[in-house]
C-alpha cells in the first residue's frame, strides 16, 4: 500500500499558498512509476500553479520494495524522528499496524537515510545487486588510497555511481566536481565481503543507518 497526503505549500517566490500532494509511503510494486520519479527528483518537486516557480520540497517518506525486501525511510536529520522511525522499522510501533506486518519480517533490509541523495544512492546500489554495507566499507578503503594519491584534494562526498557505460564505480567529489573515480570490481567486492562478513553481522546499526560513519566505526 502507498499512502498519500495533501499539504499546504507557500511558494517562496509569489508567497501564494497551494495544495501539494506528498507521499507518506511508496510501494514501488504498486506505484512503479514512483521509482523513476525519486531517482530523477521529480517526486519532491513543487511547481507553483500561480507563477510556475519550481522548488524542491523535503518531506519524510518510506520507500518500500517488496521484491527486494527493502525499506528505506527518508527522514529529516533529527534524532527524535530517527529514533521513532527505527522503532517503527523494528515492528515495535503502533504505526506498523497500518502495514502488513508479515512483510516486515525476516530477510528484510531496513535503512534510514537523511537526504534524497542518500536514498537515490541506496536504490542504485541495490539495483546493481550489491550490499550497501559492503559498498560503505569499500568507500572507506578507497578513501585511504585516495588520500595518498591526491593529498591536496578535499573530499566532500564519496558516492556510488553508474558510469554512462554502466560501470559501477566510487566517485570522489570536491565541491561540485568529481575529481576521481575508482571502479568497484567483483574481486574487490568479494574480498571485502569475505574479510568483513562477521564484523558486519556483529555490528548492526541501532538506527538502521549504514553510512560512512558506520563503516568507520567497524574498522576501529
Ligand atoms: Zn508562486
Amino acid at each position: 500500500m502507498s499512502k498519500r497526503n495533501t499539504v499546504k505549500i507557500t511558494c517562496p517566490k509569489c508567497k501564494k499558498e497551494s495544495d501539494y500532494l506528498i507521499w507518506e509511503s511508496i510501494n514501488i510494486q504498486l506505484d512503479p512509476e514512483m521509482k523513476e520519479r525519486i531517482l530523477n527528483g521529480e517526486a519532491f518537486l513543487f511547481k507553483c500553479p500561480d507563477c510556475g516557480n519550481e522548488v524542491y520540497v523535503n518531506y519524510p517518506v518510506l520507500y518500500h520494495d517488496m521484491e527486494k525486501k527493502m525499506m528505506i525511510y527518508l527522514l529529516p536529520d533529527d534524532e527524535k524522528e530517527i529514533k521513532s522511525a527505527a522503532k517503527f522499522m523494528s515492528g515495535m510501533d503502533e504505526r506498523s499496524a497500518g502495514l502488513d506486518l508479515s512483510v516486515i519480517a525476516e530477510g528484510y533490509s531496513n535503512r534510514i537515510v537523511t537526504s534524497l541523495r542518500e536514498l537515490q544512492e541506496k536504490i542504485y546500489i541495490s539495483d546493481a545487486g550489491y550490499d550497501d554495507r559492503i559498498i560503505e566499507i569499500i568507500k572507506m578503503l578507497y578513501l585511504g588510497m585516495m588520500a595518498e594519491k591526491t593529498p591536496d584534494k578535499k573530499v566532500d562526498e564519496i558516492l556510488f555511481d553508474f558510469g554512462n557505460d554502466g560501470e559501477h564505480k566510487i566517485i570522489f567529489v570536491e565541491g561540485e566536481n568529481v575529481f576521481a573515480s575508482v571502479p568497484v570490481n567483483e574481486e574487490v567486492y568479494n574480498d571485502v565481503q569475505d574479510a568483513f562478513k562477521e564484523r558486519i553481522e556483529n555490528n548492526p546499526s541501532k538506527y538502521f543507518i549504514y553510512d560512512f560513519a558506520w563503516a568507520r566505526s567497524l574498522l576501529k
